[in-house]
């Protein structure tokens, strides 16, 4: 019998495939496996054809092609190498705090620029809304909202929020990012009694010890959709960025490096700068430019 299904777990060589008529743990075809380590060809959120063999176990006879992906650079042996984190994804979740810690804005511009590469589209959560006015906290992320990046505000200890970003996510598969203390666990836990818990034992199985043992998974929510968790928020900051591609990935300056009077300007010190133009007339926010100042010339 040959089912379709999704990826949920993948972990040393092993796959386990949710379908309608059930979930099996899944070995790839010889044939697939020729040319490529199981992990460069199948990962979380891959759609896969499998013939069911026994009640539990099945074998993966074709990946289809990804829309698009969630990947990083990893140093391997050979050299560096793209490890693919999540297929299909539909959105990155960066959650990040009001206070305690306070927000990184920093931060949030490289993780935006990595995923404008990726061209997946993100969610910044802003979690702790308890603990600041709201008119403070909106006064700093409107910037993004104004960006037409999407802001939910939240706090998992009130349950603020929490409704309309459960619908958010729902019959979406979203991976969940964020530096620690922000409040991920408490939040997944908010969105569904008991999530935060299973997320942190994957995420400790995989990071504990010399030789990680690679185990990503996809957790099914409750109002349909799939949420994965990001293991170490560091690992976002890898892409393989080029300086002088970096001004593409800033979207208000799209529109606006065309009319600098140097076709490689930098946006620093030249003459006739579209960008420093507009950043003193106010067009583009002088914490973005700053952000894009820092990441060409890689200060901290
Ligand atoms: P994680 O490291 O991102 O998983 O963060 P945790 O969920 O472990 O939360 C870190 C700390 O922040 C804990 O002390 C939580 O109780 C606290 N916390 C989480 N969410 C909120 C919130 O919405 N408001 C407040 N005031 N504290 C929160
Ligand atoms: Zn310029």
């Amino acid at each position: 019998m040959i089912e379709e299904g999704l990826v949920v777990r993948t972990q040393s060589g092993f796959a386990r495939v949710d379908t309608p008529s059930g979930s099996y743990t899944c070995r790839l075809r010889g044939k697939l496996k020729q040319h490529h380590k199981i992990s460069d060809i199948l990962s979380v959120g891959d759609r896969v054809k499998i013939t069911v063999i026994t009640e539990k176990e099945g074998r993966i006879d074709d990946v289809s092609p990804r829309s698009r992906v969630l990947s990083r650079l990893a140093p391997e042996a050979r050299g560096i190498h793209e490890q693919v984190l999540v297929a299909n994804p539909d959105q990155v979740l960066l959650v990040f705090a009001c206070a305690n810690p306070a927000p990184h804005l920093r931060m949030i511009d490289r993780f935006l620029i990595g995923l404008e590469k990726q061209e997946i589209p993100a969610r910044i959560v802003v979690n702790k809304i308890d603990l600041v006015e709201r008119k403070e906290i909106e006064m700093i992320f409107q910037l993004y909202e104004s960006l037409d990046f999407p802001v939910d505000y939240v706090s998992a200890a009130t349950g603020n929020g929490i409704p309309e970003l459960r619908k958010q996510l729902s019959n979406k598969l979203s991976v969940m990012a964020g530096p620690s203390g922000v409040g991920k666990t408490s939040l997944l836990n908010a969105l569904q009694p008991g999530l935060g818990g299973l997320v942190k034992e994957v995420s400790r199985i995989t990071t504990k010890g010399m030789h990680t043992t690679q185990v990503r998974e996809l957790f099914p929510l409750e109002s349909g959709g799939w949420l994965a968790d990001l293991p170490g928020i560091r690992s976002l900051g890898l892409w393989d960025i080029q300086p002088e591609e970096l001004d593409g990935y800033f979207r208000e300056f799209k529109g606006l490096v065309q009319d600098c009077q140097f076709n490689d300007c930098t946006h620093h010190n030249e003459p006739g700068c579209a960008i420093r133009k507009a950043v003193e007339d106010g067009r583009i926010h002088p914490g973005r430019y700053d952000s894009y100042i820092r990441l060409r010339f890689g200060e901290e």
